[in-house]
C-alpha cells in the first residue's frame, strides 16, 4: 500500500460520498492502469437509475473489457471502496483485471449496518477470491475505515 493507492483509495471514499448525497448506495471506485493512469471512475447509481445492478465495479469491469487489451487488463488495478460482491467479482473475474484494492471489507459493511443481526440477502456476501481466484485482492485499509464507515449508518434489519 503507497501513496498512490492511498490517493485512489480517496477517489473512491469522495466518489461515494456523490453517491451517497444523491441519494444511491455510498461506493465508488476507480479503473486505474499498469502505468498508474486513471482510466475510468464510477460511483454507485442503484436508486438513481433503479437498476440494482448499477454498481461501480460492475461498469468498470464492463469498461476494462470493452476498451482494453486483455494484457492491458491484466496490468489494471480497480481501487474501490467496498469491498466487490458476487456479481461485480465475476465480472472483474471474467474481464481479467488482474487486482482489487478496497477499503472496507463486505463483512465489515455488514456489521456497521447490521451488528450480529443480518438480514437474509438476495445475493451471497462472497468473498472475493472465492469467486474470481486468479484477482490479487488488497483490503481492508485500516487508515480509512473511519471515513467509509460514516457514509454507511446503522440500518434496522426487517
Ligand atoms: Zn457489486
Amino acid at each position: 500500500m503507497n501513496d498512490d493507492d492511498l490517493n485512489h483509495l480517496r477517489r473512491c471514499i469522495a466518489l461515494a460520498g456523490d453517491a451517497a448525497a444523491a441519494g444511491d448506495g455510498a461506493f465508488g471506485s476507480v479503473l486505474v492502469s499498469g502505468s498508474g493512469d486513471v482510466l475510468a471512475e464510477d460511483r454507485n447509481r442503484e436508486t438513481s437509475t433503479g437498476d440494482p445492478t448499477a454498481h461501480p465495479e460492475f461498469a468498470l469491469a464492463r469498461w476494462a473489457a470493452m476498451n482494453l487489451s486483455p494484457e492491458e487488463c491484466a496490468a489494471a488495478t480497480v481501487y474501490t471502496s467496498g469491498e466487490h460482491c458476487p456479481m461485480c467479482s465475476a465480472a472483474h473475474g471474467w474481464a481479467g483485471i488482474g487486482r482489487i484494492v478496497y477499503v472496507q471489507s463486505a463483512a465489515q459493511l455488514q456489521w456497521w449496518r447490521y451488528g450480529d443481526n443480518p438480514p437474509a440477502g438476495p445475493v451471497a456476501a462472497l468473498p472475493i477470491q472465492q469467486v474470481a481466484p486468479l484477482v490479487r485482492v488488497e483490503g481492508p485499509v485500516p487508515e480509512l475505515l473511519d471515513e467509509i464507515r460514516a457514509l454507511h449508518p446503522r440500518r434496522v434489519a426487517e
